[in-house]
C-alpha cells in the first residue's frame, strides 16, 4: 500500500499566509491541500497556493555550486565555492565593513532571515543588511513606527469581520491577497460597507459597494482634506485624543489648507465625495483602514502610512476590533524579515542599532563590535555598488534585476561588484550575474514543517551560511546550531518581543502574535488597546503636507506608471515554473 503523509506547512507566496497541507508520497512532495482548520483561510486556497508547489522538484533546481570564470559558469564543491566567498567576504569586510552588503529573503522562514542578519553583523561587522521591505512595506514600518510605536498590522485578519466600515486604500486584495479578499466579503455580509480608493478600476474596486478613483500620488492631500472636514463637522474623538495621543494642535493647523475644493483640484475626487467618505469614516462606530503597496510604494510612502494612522487616531478607530491601520503584506514573510533584524537600523525585535546600549548589549552577546550606526539601506546599497564604494553584495532569495524599477542602473551596479554571491533554487536573472552560486534548499525542506530532502547537492540556507562564517574566522560554537528550534531559541533571548514564543505553543496550531513577552502572555493580535507602543505610551499626530510624486509625466516620458499583481504569480523564480500557474497566464 502507497502511504501517503500530510505535513502542515504556510503559503510561500503573499503576506496572507494560508495553512496548507504537504501530501508527501515516497518521500517526495506530491501535492498540497488546504489545511481545513487554518483560522487565516479556514480550507481555502487561492491558485498560487494550489498549485504553486509545483516547482518543488523541477529539474532545473540548482545543485552544484557554481563559480564564474571568463563570463562563463563552471561547477565547483561546496568546499571551493565557500573558501571563496568566506575569504573575499573577510578580505573586504576586515578592509572596511562598509564595503560588503547583504539582501535577506523575506520569502525564507525567520530562522534563515535572522542567520543572513548575523552573518553581516557578526562574521563581516556590518550593519548593512536589508530586504525588499525597503522598497513595498518599509514605509509602513516608519510610518506606523513614528506615530504608534510599532511598525504591525494593528489588528488580526479576522477582526476585519467585524467592521462596519472598510477604508480600503491602495489595495487590491482580490488579487493580491485572495484570501484576506474573502474576509473582505465576510465583513460586507456582516453589514460592513466596503470603500475601495484605487487610480485602478481593480477586482477588488468591482466588489466594492462605492469605487473611487483618484489621482495617483495623492493620497495626503485626499486624507488631509478629509481631516479636516471630520474637524469642521465637530466628529473628531475629543476623549481619545485628549488622553491618548499629542500633536493633534500641530495637526489641525496644518490641515487648515486642505479645503474641498483644494483636495479635489490635487486629488481628483468630487468634493462631495471627500465630504462623504470622511463623514462616514468618522460616524461609523467601527472603521477599519486597509492599505497595500497602493500607498507605500512612493516616495512620500511613510507620509501616505502616517496620514492613514492620523485618520485612525482622530475618531479613535484604533485598539478595538473592526478598527485599526491594517497593512497587507506582499512577500509571504516580509514582516519576519523586519522581526528578525534584516535592518540596517535595527537588530532582531526592532532593537535599535542607533541606540548606543542597544549595540553594547549586542556587541557583548555576539562578541562583536558593532557600530551604533545604521548601515546602507538595499536602495542605498544598490547606489553604493554603482558608485564603486561597495565591493561584495550577498542575495539571498531576491531577485532584483528583475523586480527592481530600473533595472539598467541593477546591472550596472552588479557588474560594477568585485563579487556578487547569489543564495538560489534556481538560475534567476540576478543569478546570471553573479560571480558564485550557491545552491540552497527550498520551502518544505527546511527549519519547520519539513516535508522532504533538499535535491542532493543543495544546503540548507542556514547551514550555508554556518559554514562561511566559520571559514571567515568565526569561532563555531558562536555560530552553530544543531537545528532551526536551536536558532530560534537565540531569536528569544535577544529579541523580549518573542520571549514568550517556546516551541510548544508554536507547534500548535493557534496563532501567536508578538509582542509575546512571556510564556503566559496570550499572544493575542489586537494592539495599542490601552496604550500605544512608545515609551510614554501615547500616539503621536504628524502634520504632513501633500508632496505629490517626484516622477510626473512629462515630454520624454508621457506615461504614468504603477505596479500591480497577477492572480497567478508572484514574481517570477517559483511561479513561472509552476506549470499550472503558467498554463493561465504566460510569463515568459
Ligand atoms: Fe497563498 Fe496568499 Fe493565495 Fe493564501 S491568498 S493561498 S497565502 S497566495
Amino acid at each position: 500500500m502507497v502511504e501517503i503523509k500530510y505535513v502542515p506547512t504556510i503559503c510561500p507566496y503573499c503576506g496572507t499566509g494560508c495553512g496548507l497541507n504537504f501530501v508527501v508520497k515516497d518521500d517526495k512532495i506530491v501535492g498540497v491541500e488546504p489545511y481545513k482548520r487554518h483560522p487565516v483561510n479556514e480550507g481555502k486556497v487561492c491558485p498560487k497556493g494550489n498549485f504553486g508547489y509545483e516547482f518543488i522538484n523541477r529539474e532545473d533546481r540548482l545543485t552544484t555550486p557554481l563559480i564564474k570564470e571568463n563570463g562563463e559558469f563552471r561547477e565547483a564543491s561546496w568546499d571551493e565555492a565557500l573558501d571563496l566567498v568566506a575569504n573575499k567576504l573577510k578580505e573586504v569586510s576586515d578592509d572596511d565593513p562598509n564595503k560588503v552588503g547583504f539582501y535577506a529573503c523575506a520569502r525564507s522562514p525567520n530562522e534563515n532571515i535572522y542567520i543572513t542578519q548575523k552573518l553581516a553583523r557578526v562574521a563581516c561587522g556590518t550593519q548593512n543588511v536589508d530586504h525588499c521591505a525597503r522598497i513595498c512595506h518599509g514605509p509602513t514600518v516608519a510610518g506606523l513606527a513614528t506615530t504608534f510605536g510599532s511598525g504591525a498590522m494593528t489588528n488580526g485578519f479576522d477582526s476585519i469581520k467585524e467592521a462596519d466600515y472598510i477604508f480600503c486604500i491602495g489595495s487590491n486584495n482580490m488579487e493580491a491577497h485572495p484570501l484576506f479578499g474573502r474576509k473582505l466579503i465576510q465583513a460586507q455580509k456582516n453589514g460592513a460597507k466596503l470603500v475601495v480608493l484605487d487610480p485602478r478600476y481593480t477586482p477588488t474596486a468591482k466588489i466594492a459597494d462605492e469605487y473611487v478613483q483618484f489621482k495617483t500620488g495623492t493620497d495626503v492631500a485626499l486624507m488631509n482634506g478629509m481631516i479636516k472636514v471630520i474637524i469642521d463637522n465637530d466628529l473628531q474623538d475629543d476623549e481619545f485624543i485628549k488622553n491618548r495621543t499629542k500633536g493633534f494642535d500641530e495637526l489641525k493647523e496644518t490641515v487648515q489648507k486642505y479645503d474641498l475644493e483644494t483636495v479635489s483640484e490635487i486629488t481628483h475626487i468630487a468634493p462631495e465625495v471627500i465630504e462623504e467618505l470622511a463623514i462616514e469614516y468618522a460616524k461609523a462606530d467601527k472603521a477599519a483602514i486597509v492599505y497595500s503597496l497602493g500607498i507605500t510604494e512612493h516616495s512620500h510612502g511613510a507620509d501616505n502610512v502616517m496620514s492613514t494612522a492620523n485618520l485612525a487616531m482622530l475618531t479613535g478607530n484604533i485598539g478595538r476590533e473592526g478598527t485599526g491601520v491594517n497593512p497587507l503584506r506582499g512577500q509571504n514573510n516580509v514582516q519576519g524579515a523586519c522581526d528578525m533584524g534584516a535592518l540596517p537600523s535595527d537588530y532582531v525585535g526592532y532593537r535599535k542599532v542607533a541606540d548606543q546600549e542597544t549595540t553594547d548589549w549586542f556587541n557583548e552577546y555576539y562578541g562583536t563590535n558593532l557600530p551604533a550606526k545604521p548601515g546602507l539601506t538595499l536602495v542605498e546599497m544598490m547606489n553604493a555598488a554603482h558608485a564603486g564604494d561597495l565591493k561584495v553584495l550577498y542575495i539571498h532569495g531576491e531577485d532584483p534585476v528583475l523586480s527592481d524599477a530600473d533595472i539598467k542602473h541593477t546591472k550596472e551596479a552588479l557588474a560594477n561588484l568585485d563579487m556578487l554571491i547569489v543564495q538560489e533554487l534556481f538560475m534567476t536573472d540576478t543569478a546570471q550575474c553573479a560571480d558564485v552560486v550557491l545552491p540552497a534548499a527550498g520551502w518544505g525542506e527546511q527549519c519547520l514543517h519539513k516535508a522532504q530532502e533538499p535535491p542532493e547537492g543543495a544546503m540548507l540556507d542556514w547551514k550555508i551560511m554556518e559554514e562561511i562564517a566559520v571559514r571567515m574566522g568565526v569561532p563555531r560554537e558562536k555560530f552553530h546550531y544543531e537545528s532551526a528550534e536551536e536558532i530560534f531559541e537565540e531569536i528569544r533571548e535577544c529579541a523580549p518581543i518573542f520571549a514568550g514564543m517556546n516551541r510548544e505553543r508554536l507547534d500548535t496550531p493557534e496563532a501567536l502574535h508578538w509582542p509575546c513577552p512571556s510564556v503566559d502572555d496570550p499572544c493575542q493580535p489586537l494592539m495599542h488597546k490601552d496604550k500605544f507602543a512608545h515609551p510614554d505610551g501615547l500616539g503621536i499626530f504628524q502634520a504632513l503636507e501633500h508632496r505629490g510624486p517626484v516622477e510626473v509625466p512629462d515630454e520624454e516620458y508621457p506615461l504614468l506608471l504603477t505596479t500591480t499583481r497577477v492572480l497567478f504569480h508572484y514574481h517570477a523564480a517559483m511561479t513561472r515554473r509552476c506549470k499550472t500557474l503558467d498554463n493561465e497566464v504566460k510569463t515568459g
